[in-house]
């Protein structure tokens, strides 16, 4: 039985014509989806989501912050109908405010499909075109990566390595076969050591000609 949390029962209503046209990136605890997000996020045309810092900024006190906080700090993942609904209420948010222009950006997901359950519910409301699946090879540098973040932004899922061990074993249970949701040609893997700059010009390869195919020059 789901807690109280305060957030409408209701989806909003997004008809199937008028999907979100969306990119998805992929890829386990310190593959580098944050850096690769935040730089993608000043690019005019690309609207970033990310799921873990909309769930990060809810306040701890309130009903749904405190059940965020349960999972998150044991590495676990927020219920699918808990994440759902606070995905496409703050979506509608920002394009009722109008920082999310979807005639006009391309929708850059973050963190969310993360189970299967969520990327099957999720095809009402988004049209996706491309999945970026980040791939970094080395578990030592994705361990560092985490740990540099946790001290840089005080974060308890990325402090403690039981919780990181935790995030990645769940990684490979629950999100990685989300990856098998969508067609072959769809999905491509691109290799996160390295420079940000090389990981994201490798990234802007694939999306710089959907960018050409839908830009209308009115974002931002
Ligand atoms: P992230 O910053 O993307 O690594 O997310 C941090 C934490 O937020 C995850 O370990 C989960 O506890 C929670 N979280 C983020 N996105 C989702 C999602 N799509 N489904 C369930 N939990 C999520």
């Amino acid at each position: 039985m789901a807690r109280s949390t305060g957030i409408s029962d209701r989806l909003p209503k997004q008809p199937a014509d008028h999907r979100y046209r969306a990119v998805l990136l992929l890829g386990a605890p310190g593959s580098g989806k944050g850096t690769q997000g935040g730089i993608l996020k000043n690019i005019p045309g690309f609207f970033h989501f990310s799921m873990g810092d909309a769930l990060r900024n809810i306040d701890i006190h309130s009903p749904l912050g405190k059940v965020f906080y349960d999972y998150t700090s044991r590495g676990e993942l927020v219920p699918d109908e808990y994440v759902i609904k606070f995905w496409a209420m703050t979506l509608d948010a920002h394009a009722t405010l109008g920082d999310f222009k979807p005639l006009a950006d391309l929708l850059v997901l973050d963190g969310i499909p993360r189970t299967l359950n969520q990327a099957k519910i999720m095809e009402k409301y988004i049209d996706v075109l491309k999945v970026i699946h980040l791939v970094c090879r080395d578990e030592k540098v994705m361990f560092e990566r985490l740990r540099r973040r946790a001290l840089k932004e005080n974060r308890v899922d990325d402090a403690d390595e039981k919780v990181i061990r935790r995030r990645l074993k769940v990684y490979e249970e629950s999100t990685k076969p989300v990856l098998d949701n969508y067609p072959g040609d769809k999905v491509t893997e691109v290799e996160s050591q390295g420079s940000p700059a090389r990981v994201v010009f490798d990234i802007l390869k694939v999306l710089s000609p959907i960018q050409d195919q839908h830009y209308t020059g009115v974002a931002g």
